[in-house]
């Protein structure tokens, strides 16, 4: 779900999601205190003290070991810049969208039911299902579940996250479930084809096959239901839009066009924005304006149904991405590229930015190279004070006045 690992797999750039990175940044020279064996005797108690049953916690974690192998797979990934044109061309490529087209075909009475049953239509989970695991071709599923995330949790730099991750891998076990050594999924400690944390999968796992248990690894009406969960609980609401590309005027408050800012979809034909293709209805739906490339790129509305789509993943990218993706099942056409070319800044640029946002006092984030959550509102902060078009994407432009206004 955290698609650091997937990304680097499917050779496209590793978007950290927000949480994932401050905290990985926060603690990346921290050190352990004590060996796996003293550590892992503390877990068992504390899965002791929470109800978990003796029997359980040995079948689980009796003989489960470090392994260095993840740890040099967490370390060793890299994050690139990769602009939201050049990330979703690769991730929703022809061939990905053609085989989704015959699994919605295929299974067409499956996703019927879990539309009936949680409200989220055939489009977003088959977006979901192919964008994690290409409809579960996805090679990399061969990792011990336990040991993965008892080696993550073990290691200092995302020790509390991983923790409550392994203690939720003793409750799969103890719930029937999975067997221990039916759990295997990534290096990170995701399950399935729709690539469940352990604590989603036992918090929103759902038996959709009726055998008595969730089995997200090997049943496909398991798995796919379980994102149909997901996503009703990070508030999806039947029957509404998520995204819808739009076209937006040479002039526009640029400065509205924010996720966290949401006008009437009257407001923004007043404004000028017309729909891609379709029509984009005068009347009171709330949607925020997101602008991936700022002014000059691809533009769409984001409903309130596009929420959920950044609890998925936090990495907005990824997020529009994926919601994106789900449009194209829904019947919208191939996104337009923009007014404009559009040239991403490098990573050294987003350094000098991020250097200069923070002597201009805009940001106190981290100097990562990488325009995240935290450094995009900074920049709108910058474009309004130094009087260029407030979209919160950097330009060269931007690094230019502020090098001079410093
Ligand atoms: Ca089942």
């Amino acid at each position: 779900m955290n698609l650091r690992n997937r990304l680097q797999q499917l050779g496209a750039v590793a978007l950290l999601s927000a949480a994932m990175a401050g905290q990985a940044a926060a603690n990346h020279t921290c050190r352990n205190s004590g060996t796996f064996e003293q550590w892992m005797a503390g877990v068992r108690q504390e899965a002791l003290a929470s109800g978990i049953s003796q029997a359980t916690i040995s079948r689980t974690l009796d003989g489960v070991t470090y392994d260095p192998n993840v740890i040099k797979r967490d370390h060793g990934q890299s994050v690139f810049q990769q602009s939201f044109l050049q990330f979703s061309d690769r991730m929703t490529n022809k061939n990905r969208f053609q085989n989704g087209l015959a699994q919605l075909k295929k299974n067409a009475a499956l996703f019927a039911r879990i539309e009936q049953q949680f409200g989220v239509p055939p489009a977003v989970v088959v977006s979901f299902w192919g964008l994690e695991s290409d409809y579960g071709a996805y090679k990399g599923n061969v990792w011990p579940i336990i040991r993965a995330v008892a080696t993550l949790a073990y290691d200092c730099r995302r020790s509390d996250f991983f923790r409550t991750q392994l203690m939720d891998t003793l409750r799969i076990v103890q719930r029937g479930d999975l067997r221990p050594d039916e759990m295997i999924g990534n290096w990170a400690g995701e399950l399935g084809p729709t690539q469940f944390t352990p604590s989603d999968y036992y918090k929103y796992g759902v038996d959709f096959d009726g055998d008595g248990r969730v089995d997200m690894v090997r049943s496909v009406p398991d798995a796919l239901a379980s994102a149909a969960s997901l996503m009703k609980g990070f508030g999806w609401q039947r029957g509404q839009p998520w995204l819808q590309e739009v076209q937006v005027p040479a002039q526009l408050p640029w400065d509205q066009a924010d996720l966290a800012i949401q006008h009437p979809r009257s407001q923004w034909v007043k404004w000028g924005v017309t729909a891609a293709s379709g029509t984009l209805p005068a009347d009171n739906l709330q949607a925020s304006l997101l602008l991936p490339m700022g002014r000059n790129g691809p533009a769409f509305l984001a409903y309130p149904n596009f929420k959920a789509y950044l609890q998925w993943n936090a990495a907005f990218v990824y997020a529009t991405t994926a919601a994106y993706f789900a449009t194209l099942f829904d019947g919208a056409p191939r996104m337009g590229r923009g007014n404009a070319p559009v040239t991403p800044l490098g990573r050294d640029q987003v350094k000098e930015l991020q250097q200069l946002l923070r002597v201009h006092r805009l940001y106190d984030g981290e100097i990562d190279g990488s325009v995240g959550s935290a450094t995009r509102p900074a920049v709108k902060k910058a474009q309004l004070k130094v009087g260029l078009p407030a979209d919160s994407y950097p330009s060269p432009e931007l690094i230019e006045r502020l090098r001079s206004t410093r």
